[in-house]
């Protein structure tokens, strides 16, 4: 995913000071605890989802029309089978800004399959084929391993799998794991640049949902949830499309105790998955993504330095149980 460069960036840099300046608030408010509807949430298990996390890195990079994305997108479908989810297996050859042929992969993990009312996750699988971003001009072209970018949306998808099987919560739940995210035309490329050579897999996905007709309540899409020290706040699409989806998932986390993770104030604009999901598939979907003063995202951001040295349990745990706590109040 890209970062659009702009002006904005200067006020996201005062915002992140002023709020790790002023910290977080914990006063929850006397509405928030006369709301007493008991709904029993489970427990995100970071540990299980750092493993998940860790499985699909061990492939090595998952670079679309490499042998280590095939072997990944097995084992991810398989993952979501055992998890009890009716699976189906997207296939697209998807064509890259410089006319490659994408053998993609869409992976669908569906529960309740018969309801109507469906609340979609979503995440993306791919890791990027160069290390464009890297301080060291050498590692341009090294595949990411994306143990962040990648695999610790994912991770925490499959956690949430597992406990949405044991326990369903009542709308039914769409795992949508997309892939052909992270090819769009590295730094070096001279031609030129469009936001729609990125997000190929969500593209598609948007155009020919997995099932006639599909829609859902909205959406909530993972992307570099793992990050050591990561700090989340609103995404400027996801506020222009979703501003109420935004609300409902920082008030959960503040509930939490997790709002010094989810802070308030501005996160800039990112061409991400969910920008092709609310323009092209009208779900509304915000994207749950680290912002830095500097537009990076996080330090290892497209770099080698994306390894699991990087992945904080702590983070993992902040949205994993974040999200579950929207799903599950959700009626
Ligand atoms: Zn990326």
């Amino acid at each position: 995913m890209k970062k659009k460069p702009m002006i904005v960036l200067a006020s996201v840099f005062m915002m992140f000071s002023a709020f790790s300046c002023g910290g977080g608030s914990k006063t929850s408010s006397a509405n928030e605890q006369n709301e007493k509807v008991v709904v029993n949430v489970p427990q995100f298990d970071a540990d299980s989802a750092y493993l998940y996390v860790k499985n699909q890195v061990d492939f090595g990079p998952r670079v679309p029309n490499t042998k280590e994305h095939v072997a990944c997108g097995n084992y991810l479908a398989e993952q979501l089978e055992a998890f009890g989810a009716q699976v189906t297996n997207q296939y697209a050859d998807l064509i890259a800004y410089d006319g490659t042929l994408l053998k993609a992969r869409n992976i669908i993990g569906s529960y309740k399959p018969e309801s109507k009312k469906r609340i979609a996750l979503f995440a993306h699988w791919d890791t990027r084929p160069w290390a464009d971003n890297d301080a060291d001009s050498k590692n341009h072209h090294t595949p990411i391993l994306g143990a962040n970018d990648g695999a610790s949306g994912v991770g925490a998808l499959l956690e949430i799998a597992r406990l949405v099987n044991k326990q369903q919560p009542e709308l039914g739940i769409d795992i949508i794991l997309l892939d052909a995210e992270d090819y769009g035309a590295p730094q070096f490329y001279e031609g030129k640049h469009k936001e729609e050579f990125w997000c190929l897999g969500s593209q598609y996905w948007a155009r020919h949902s997995h099932v006639q007709g599909y829609n859902a309540r909205f959406g909530i899409l993972l992307d570099m949830v793992g990050g050591e020290g990561s700090v989340f706040m609103k995404e400027g699409y996801s506020e222009d499309f979703a501003p109420d989806i935004n609300k409902k998932v920082w008030k959960a986390a503040k509930k939490l105790g997790y709002g010094k993770t989810f802070m308030d104030g501005n996160g800039g604009l990112v061409t991400d998955d969910h920008l092709f999901i609310n323009r092209l598939a009208r779900i509304k979907t915000i994207d749950i993504i680290p912002t830095s003063p500097d537009g990076d995202f996080t330090p290892t951001w497209h770099t080698v330095n994306d390894t699991m040295d990087h992945i904080d349990k702590n983070t993992l745990k902040a949205v994993g149980q974040t999200v579950l706590e929207v799903i599950y109040n959700e009626k």
